[in-house]
């Protein structure tokens, strides 16, 4: 039983099945295409940019940049998208966000296709992981710990399962994940009180806080699985949420950072991808 949870390894696993699926979906003559929707040309965006194209070309799935200007009005932005969602040839769209100021995100939202939302930006989307309707697209990263556990064949049916952090990207999603598989389900914040003694009972313990290396040993049970979502910067260096060398030792099993949530959430992109291509009539 490995201790360290690699994301590589879930990764990797991911693409061989998207690219047999992606292969079944061709000789059906659908061609998965994503769109990746990109304002200006932030460096962090680009770089993600990237290595989604690179990921992508590993399951032989193609990716249609459309680069649009910093300044880019409302209504040009608008029309963008429109045409995205009309086209058939694209099954998924991508929105990178933050979205410069003069753009509206809440209005954005609504305007894309949900069918190929699969970014999970559309309030249809986020809407249906609340009521369990598995017809839509869950969130990348609360997919991407579904995907660790799974992999590692972690049980979580009637476990304790502590979730620290209430965001709609990453704890309120995955709460409800967790809920349909028949955890028992905590979800601490900055208001909770005695949070390394709630930490301190989960047989799973997710922290999804955005505060460098703030969980060490003193929150967990001895031989819990610890999963860590956070990417922080410390003195210029990537950490997680969990100090992870304090945290070794008394964890029965944990993901690091970075190899472990970050690398799966966009492989996570391609299982959405998939899946949309798939609702394709
Ligand atoms: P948010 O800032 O939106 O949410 C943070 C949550 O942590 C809030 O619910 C907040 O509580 C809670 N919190 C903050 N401080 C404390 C504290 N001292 N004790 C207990 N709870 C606290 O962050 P996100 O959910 O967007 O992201 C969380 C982390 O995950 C970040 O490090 C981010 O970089 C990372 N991330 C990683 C991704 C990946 O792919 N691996 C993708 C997305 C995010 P309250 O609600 O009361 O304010």
């Amino acid at each position: 039983m490995t201790k360290r949870l690699l994301g590589s390894t879930v990764t990797n696993e991911i693409i061989l099945k998207c690219r047999k699926e992606c292969e079944e979906l061709k000789s059906k003559g659908i061609k998965p295409q994503l769109a990746v929707l990109r304002v200006g040309e932030n460096k962090s965006d680009i770089s993600y940019e990237t290595s989604i194209i690179k990921l992508m070309a590993k399951a032989d799935i193609s990716v249609k940049s459309v680069v649009l200007k910093e300044d880019i009005s409302q209504e040009d932005f608008d029309n963008n998208l429109k045409v995205l969602n009309d086209n058939d040839k694209i099954h998924g769209i991508l929105v990178f966000r933050p979205l410069p100021k003069q753009l509206d995100e809440d209005k954005i939202k609504y305007l894309i296709n949900p069918n190929k939302d699969i970014d999970c930006f559309s309030p249809i989307n986020l809407a249906k992981v609340f009521i369990s309707d598995n017809s839509g697209f869950y969130p990348c990263t609360p997919l991407g710990v579904m995907e660790i556990l799974d992999h590692y064949d972690i049980e979580l049916e009637g476990k304790e399962v502590v979730l620290i952090g209430r965001s709609l990207v990453v704890g309120k999603p995955l709460s409800m994940m967790l809920l349909d598989r028949n955890a028992t389900v905590t979800i601490c914040h900055s208001k909770t009180k005695n949070l390394k003694e709630v930490c301190k009972k989960a047989d799973v313990l997710i922290a999804a806080v955005g505060r460098g290396n703030m969980v060490n040993k003193d929150y967990i049970k001895p031989g819990a699985v610890v999963i860590d979502v956070g990417i922080n910067f410390v003195d210029g260096k990537m950490c997680g949420d969990v100090d992870f060398e304090s945290a070794y030792e008394t964890a029965g099993r944990i993901t690091p950072v970075p190899g472990g949530v970050g690398s799966v959430t966009t492989s996570c992109l391609m299982v959405n991808l998939i899946k949309a291509c798939k609702m394709v009539k």
